[in-house]
């Protein structure tokens, strides 16, 4: 079997990501217009008809404004907590699947093992993939790392990590302190020293690649993000891979 993913764009204006293991393959979360979801499936070779499902993180518009309109685009089910599920402004969903944010399910050949995350949503979860001998693991929309999150993400074959804001930038950006105060939170979001801090922590032996994602473009640099990864891991930052907002990275596998 294989396992890979591709981002089809990371940020504050939209998120989504395609997530395939043997025949199976899902989009992760969908904050674009379908036509956008189109276009940038197309490029890396797909179309909806060849998505099994969608999984929805958590309820923000970044990440759920185009779930619904997709699901009944292309008939797809919708795996989501019952708590997102009840906080999704449109949740008139071909078909919808709730999954506990503590328990490994299926969908597929595809293992999802969720674990739950403080970010402030009704009930937001995030993923670790599998295709029963590789795992990778997504982790994006998380204001502090648990104990929980931080044994969840170890000897993982690769991994895509927020990194949000870069603390100085955050403080001495066009934020209201509100705003400011919201994004670098415990229920905020990662930000680039917090994300190097997680890798330092982590068992990273096992390791292919590396992806930094959900970059604020008002908070945070391309160099900056890729200068805290590479610290984290102790890698050259010419190895780190970005997801981008405005279009989609080719295909990364294990
Ligand atoms: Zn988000
Ligand atoms: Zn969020």
């Amino acid at each position: 079997m294989s396992l890979r993913y591709a981002s089809l764009g990371s940020g504050s204006r939209g998120n989504a990501c395609v997530i395939e293991a043997g025949k199976t393959r899902i989009l992760l979360d969908c904050g674009f217009s379908v036509s956008q979801i189109d276009k940038r499936l197309s490029r890396l070779g797909l179309t909806g008809s060849d998505l099994d499902a969608i999984v929805l993180t958590h309820e923000h518009a970044d990440h759920a404004a185009g779930v619904a309109r997709l699901s009944r685009r292309y008939g797809l089910p919708v795996w989501t907590t019952i708590g997102t599920f009840s906080a999704c402004k449109d949740a008139d969903f071909h078909r919808t699947e709730i999954f506990h944010a503590h328990e490994a399910f299926g969908i597929g050949d595809l293992h999802l093992h969720p674990f739950p995350v403080p970010h402030d949503a009704r009930e937001p979860a995030q993923f670790i993939f599998g295709d029963g001998a590789k795992s990778l693991a997504q982790l994006t929309d998380v204001g502090n790392i648990t104990p929980h999150i931080e044994r969840m993400l170890s000897r993982l074959d690769a991994l895509v990590l927020e990194c949000n804001y870069e603390s100085e930038m955050l403080r001495s950006g066009p934020y209201p302190p509100a705003l400011q105060a919201r994004v670098g939170g415990p229920f905020g979001h990662l930000g680039n020293d917090q994300a190097a801090a997680l890798l330092e922590s982590l068992d990273t032996s096992r390791l292919q690649w590396l992806m930094g994602a959900h970059l604020s473009e008002k908070n945070n640099t391309p160099a900056h993000a890729r200068a805290a990864l590479a610290k984290g891991l102790r890698c050259d930052e010419d190895e780190i891979i970005l997801a981008a907002q405005d279009g989609e990275t080719s295909w990364y596998g294990v």
